[in-house]
């Protein structure tokens, strides 16, 4: 008979293993409840939060919960990372994934936080094929390895820093889905071969009216810079579809229907 303090032993073992495996940590912290303090931060930064549906306010409790299991968050230039900070980005991150099924983000695992607009490094080709060095002050970059850097100040914008239309989270999250195929191209993963080509006609023709618009310096609905490449033009259009659905809607229904598919939300119902 094996000594009972073998036997003990082995048990324990097999707990700690069980503990530390990461499906059972998460399983863990998705039964915790959502903290009340979190909800406080969610009526206060994401208005939209008491006007969805009863069900998608729980899997938006939910996703945050994920999110903030999984993903690091870390704070730059002595920017002090809180609970409204972690809260919000996720909050953010998660509307992007509602009625979706999917991971969360699988790639990424750092969200890096400026307090306001960071300078990045940037190499660009320029015509007759010269390589130029130089910095450019952003307020969000999304990288296909494993991270997302975002200004506080426009993740969650001042006063000065809003503009109508716009989320800065949305669009560097939006380029994390769309990096998911593989490629950041505008393109993210769709169900087959129809859906690719459906929403390559589609999205082709409104990103070369964007090009066409903007080159006549006629205003637009969609932000311009979504001018600038496929990818861009998925993400600032990201944006439109959850700040400015009914308008969308309006004067870009093909595109509308395109994104009302993929995100499988229509936030004409909430906004
Ligand atoms: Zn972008």
């Amino acid at each position: 008979m094996m000594p009972l303090l073998i036997l003990l032993s082995l048990v324990a073992l097999a707990t700690a293993a069980l503990l530390c495996w990461p499906g059972y940590s998460l399983k863990r912290a998705l039964v915790r409840p959502f903290p009340a303090a979190y909800s406080r931060i969610l009526r206060k930064n994401l208005p939209v939060y008491a006007r969805l549906p009863a069900d998608l306010q729980a899997q938006l409790k939910r996703l945050i919960k994920q999110f903030l299991h999984q993903k690091e968050f870390i704070g730059c230039n002595g920017f002090q990372i809180t609970d409204e900070v972690r809260v919000t980005i996720a909050a953010k991150a998660g509307l992007l994934l509602l009625n979706r099924p999917t991971g969360v983000y699988p790639a990424l695992k750092k969200v890096l936080v400026y307090p306001t607009v960071f300078i990045a490094p940037r190499t660009e080709m320029r015509p007759g094929g010269v390589l130029s060095h130089g910095h450019q002050s952003l307020s969000g970059e999304s990288w296909n390895d494993d991270r997302v850097i975002l200004a506080w100040d426009h993740a969650l914008p001042t006063r000065e820093n809003f503009v109508p239309g716009h989320d800065v989270v949305l669009h560097e999250f939006a380029h994390q889905l769309d990096s998911e195929s593989g490629v950041t191209n505008g393109a993210p993963l769709l169900a087959g071969k129809a859906q690719y080509r459906r929403w390559s006609a589609v999205l082709s023709q409104e990103f070369e009216a964007l090009q066409d618009a903007v080159d006549a310096g006629q205003e637009t609905l969609i932000d311009p810079y979504g001018a600038s490449d496929p990818a861009e033009f998925f993400a600032v259009a990201t944006e439109t579809f959850f700040e400015n659905s009914s308008a969308m809607a309006y004067y870009h229904p093909a595109l509308y229907a395109q994104l009302q598919a993929y995100y499988r939300v229509d936030p004409r119902d909430w906004n």
